[in-house]
């Protein structure tokens, strides 16, 4: 695999990053990931602004433009032969050779920024789309700028964990009582012909395809309402699914052992996952 290291492109066993930098030392460091359909990329400009918020959010510098951004990507596709499948993209604050809790002199201090391809034929046709998923809840136990899209994964990494010791597929996080959010995914529960999500705010990441889905269903005249929703809610719902970058739209078939429905994906979200994949990919770059 070719990767992009700070200005080069290297075969992945020569790329090479500072053991002192932030991200490897504080995980102080935000990432985008961008899915390829078709060897074209969806939502490049969405994950572009993001990418500028969150590091705007950390004070930390951007160091690309959005064109050569959008350079590295093609050229990382076009490079790996990927059809389908991801592009993970990480800015750390890189360090000024010492650890220190105060951020290194900006002036001096050179981000360091790493692009790698992810090579996942069927990405789109995904069988596990097709059956659903099974997802227990779990306590939201993270940090309040869950906004900021930041290399601070322990957390949902566990809660993919706890989920496969429970025999099922992911979980969501709750808080309060009510649902933020996936652990790599923004969740929604479905009522008649109605979608429900919590609001933007800093409890969640604003998801890409979070943006794109909401705007399809309006157009499919489909109800969206933007409110907390609690997990007894959830179980009582219709339907379920989560969007993210890297799984489009995910139907959600049980919820702590309780089937929804019929236990099988439903209606709304197939629907909402081909209008998804039909119009990102006309619009793909
Ligand atoms: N919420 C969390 C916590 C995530 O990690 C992600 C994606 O990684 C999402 C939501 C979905 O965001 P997007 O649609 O931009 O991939």
């Amino acid at each position: 695999r070719i990767v992009y290291v700070n200005g080069e492109y290297l075969p992945e066993d020569e790329a090479k990053v500072s053991i002192f930098d932030r991200g490897f030392l504080m995980a102080d460091g935000v990432y985008e990931v961008t899915s390829v359909l078709d060897g074209k990329l969806i939502d490049f400009e969405g994950h572009a602004i993001r990418l500028s918020r969150s590091l705007n959010e950390l004070a930390m510098r951007n160091p690309i433009s959005k064109d050569d951004l959008l350079e590295v990507h093609r050229e990382l596709v076009r490079l790996n032969e990927i059809d389908e499948g991801l592009i993970y993209l990480q800015v750390t604050r890189g360090s000024d050779g010492d650890r220190d809790f105060a951020f290194p002199d900006p002036e001096t201090t050179e981000p360091t920024i790493v692009l790698f391809t992810q090579s996942k034929p069927g990405l789109a046709d995904s069988p596990a789309a097709k059956k659903g998923a099974k997802i227990i809840s779990i306590e939201d136990i993270r940090w309040g700028r869950r906004d900021i899209k930041t290399v601070q994964l322990l957390y949902p990494s566990m809660g993919k964990m706890m989920a496969k010791k429970a025999g099922c597929d992911d979980a969501w996080m709750v808080e309060d009582g009510f649902v933020t959010e996936g652990t790599s995914n923004n969740a929604y529960i479905v009522k008649g012909n109605k979608i429900v999500t919590r609001a933007l705010s800093n409890d969640i990441l604003h998801g890409i395809t979070r943006a794109a889905v909401l705007r399809f269903a309006k157009e499919a005249q489909m109800e969206v309402e933007e409110r907390n929703f609690t997990i007894d809610e959830a179980k009582a719902a219709d339907e379920a699914f989560t969007t993210s970058a890297s799984a489009f739209v995910m139907p959600v078939v049980e919820i702590d052992g309780v089937m929804l429905g019929d236990g099988t994906p439903g209606r709304i979200a197939p629907r909402l996952r081909e209008i998804y994949l039909d119009e990102m990919r006309k619009a793909a770059v």
